[in-house]
């Protein structure tokens, strides 16, 4: 799956969730998050949906390196702590007012199996775990982005049976574990006390029912374990440490849940020539010190290609000559150059040359 489709189909428009302009201060996002929470507040017969919505976008946008990269990415891009991915977002809050900061993601928890979707009491399923791959691009490749090619050596869902554990017509048989209830009663400890939580039936996936012949592929597991290759697009502008999500490319529960997660963790090749500053390359160029006072046209090294670029006379050490959008391309346009002049003095100088130095008799 191309990231490039996940991308669009992720892509969520964080600022009109929450009603505020792109350039909002951070006391606006705050604020308007705080009015869309009052609103929509579940304890108070509000709409969950939205209120989930609000909650992920004020978890970017509410977070400045969140929303710098959401901004030049949009919403699949991960920061280091991960941006909040729907339910599992949600950041809790208390009795009286909200309170966002304060507690942990245990409502959240509370939420993603009372409340959500299928409504109370229904079994929660498994979800698979996640993956990361490193992933490594030269300097040009992070400018531009591109597409890679990855291999992943995980579980896989068995298409023989599709995750179900049984061979393809095989009959349905109650699940003994459970009684046929699909159902599993656990205790989970909170800070409210223990709070009795139904979940999916570990071995039946909450079907209630098991095959009777099983999967001669995966010998009922639903599950294969295999290496697979998959062709990522990486968008331009990524930086070196970057976390990029592919969904559902993790580890596959086979028919008990949705797969995990597939993290790129990108590493970026460090180039002598460039080194980046936000969405500007810095480049630095060596002249000679008749060139500088007499001004001149020289090639500079950009990720272009060779450009020439132009020293206006008098150029002191130091000075910066900008190559504009030349630099790090991004959805906005592209960054500049900026050449970093260095103004060389001979160490050894011909006879002549010491002649005519002298007689030019340049001092301060
Ligand atoms: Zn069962
Ligand atoms: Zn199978």
């Amino acid at each position: 799956m191309l990231l490039s489709t996940l991308y669009s189909k992720m892509s969520k428009d964080y600022y009109k969730t929450l009603g505020v302009e792109k350039n909002a201060s951070k006391d606006e996002i705050k604020q308007a998050f705080r009015k869309l929470a009052h609103e929509h507040h579940p304890d108070k017969g509000g709409d969950e949906a939205k209120f989930k919505e609000a909650n992920e976008a004020y978890q970017v946008l509410g977070d400045e390196t969140k929303r710098a990269q959401y901004d030049q990415f949009g919403s699949s891009f991960d920061g280091a702590g991960g941006f909040p991915g729907g339910a599992g977002g949600f950041s809790g809050f208390n009795g009286q007012g909200v309170n966002f900061e304060d507690l942990g993601d245990i409502f959240g928890d509370l939420f993603g199996g009372g409340f959500g979707g299928g409504g109370r009491g229904r079994a929660r399923s498994a979800r698979g775990s996640d993956i990361a791959v490193d992933v490594r691009l030269s300097f040009k490749e992070s400018v531009f982005g591109v597409e890679k090619e990855i291999q992943i050596t995980k579980n896989n869902t068995c298409e023989r049976c599709a995750g179900i554990g049984g061979e393809p017509g095989t009959k349905m048989k109650t699940c003994k574990a459970c009684d046929g209830s699909g159902m599993e009663t656990t205790v989970q400890r909170t800070m409210f006390g223990n709070v009795q939580r139904q979940t999916a039936c570990s071995v039946c996936a909450g079907r209630g029912e098991e095959p009777e012949t099983k999967c001669t592929t995966c010998h009922g597991i639903g599950l294969q374990h295999g290496r697979s290759t998959l062709r990522v697009d990486i968008p331009s502008g990524v930086e070196n440490g970057m976390k990029i999500r592919v969904r559902s490319q993790g580890e596959s529960v086979g028919a008990q849940g949705d797969a995990g997660d597939l993290y790129l963790i990108v590493h970026v090749e460090a180039d002598p020539r460039f080194h980046r500053e936000g969405n500007d390359i810095i480049v630095h160029k060596k002249i000679g010190f008749t060139q500088a006072a007499l001004g001149d046209v020289v090639d500079v090294d950009t990720v272009d290609g060779k450009v020439k670029l132009k020293v206006p006379v008098g150029i002191q050490p130091g000075d910066k000559l900008k190559l504009r959008g030349k630099g790090v391309q991004t959805s906005r346009g592209r960054g500049d150059q900026i050449v970093v002049i260095q103004i060389v003095t001979p160490k050894k100088l011909s006879k002549k040359e010491k002649k005519l130095l002298e007689e030019l008799d340049l001092r301060e």
